[in-house]
């Protein structure tokens, strides 16, 4: 039988996994993830946005052993390639075949300032922290920035502006609030191409000329 060693049970582990499982019944399907969850990472906008718990949202990654796939909770140390073994905190697999779907790693400390005055919107602890800051600001300068290319998930950073920007709306805040965006990519959103890009600007550009227009309203 045939030993099919798949690290990190996360979006791509696990789309992985389910098509192996699909195409060859036969073989022997492990996935090593140190998380014994699985959430998909766009409900972390929601509970900013505060319609969705992350207890509620969070599915046991033992689920998938109902499908035939073996899982391990455990943290994945090392990867010797030539006698094709993984090493996890307590025990050795061997494998015939490795899938590494081991995701990023964050690393906002290689940003001077990030860790002590912001917040990182991909992180799952900082979620709840935005959203409690969100709701305390009564005024001020907001500011969205993506730090360098290639990065995760192009779209979140402009689904969570429009985001917050509803829910100052929401606090009746906004008029008092500026919200600004820091981009190094040439273009909104490279990865759909100049037309989705240049819709996408638009709409934070209409949200910002709003802004201004309410503002001088109010003067
Ligand atoms: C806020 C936000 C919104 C998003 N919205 C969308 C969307 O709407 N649509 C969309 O398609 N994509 C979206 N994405 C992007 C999507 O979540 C990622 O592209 C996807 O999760 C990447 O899959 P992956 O398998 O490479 O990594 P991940 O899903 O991050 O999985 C990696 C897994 O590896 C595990 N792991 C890491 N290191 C180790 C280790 N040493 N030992 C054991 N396990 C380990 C982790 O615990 C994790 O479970 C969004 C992302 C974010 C942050």
């Amino acid at each position: 039988m045939q030993k099919i060693l798949i690290l990190g049970g996360g979006f791509g582990g696990l789309a992985t996994a389910n098509e192996l499982r699909a195409n060859l019944p036969d073989a022997s399907i492990t996935i090593i993830d140190k998380k014994d969850y699985f959430m998909m990472d766009l409900v972390k906008l929601w509970i900013i946005k505060g319609v969705r718990t992350f207890e509620h949202s969070k599915k046991p990654l033992q689920n998938i052993t109902r499908k035939g796939i073996d899982y391990v909770n455990e943290a994945v140390v090392g990867i010797d390639l030539v006698g094709k073994k993984v090493k996890t905190t307590t025990k050795e697999f061997s494998y015939d075949y490795l899938v590494v779907a081991l995701g990023v790693e964050f690393a906002p400390e290689k940003i001077s300032g990030l860790p002590e005055n912001g917040f990182v919107l991909y992180d799952l602890e900082h979620g709840p922290k935005i959203r409690q800051k969100i709701l305390e600001m009564k005024s001020g300068k907001l500011g969205f920035v993506i730090t360098g290319m290639p990065y995760k998930c192009p779209p979140a950073p402009f689904e969570a502006a429009l985001i917050i920007d509803s829910m100052l709306k929401e606090q009746n805040v906004r008029d008092k609030i500026e919200i600004d965006f820091y981009s190094p990519a040439p273009i909104t959103l490279p990865a759909a191409g100049p037309e989705v890009s240049q819709q996408l600007l638009q709409m934070l550009l209409y949200l910002h000329t709003k802004h201004q227009k309410s503002c001088t309203n109010q003067v």
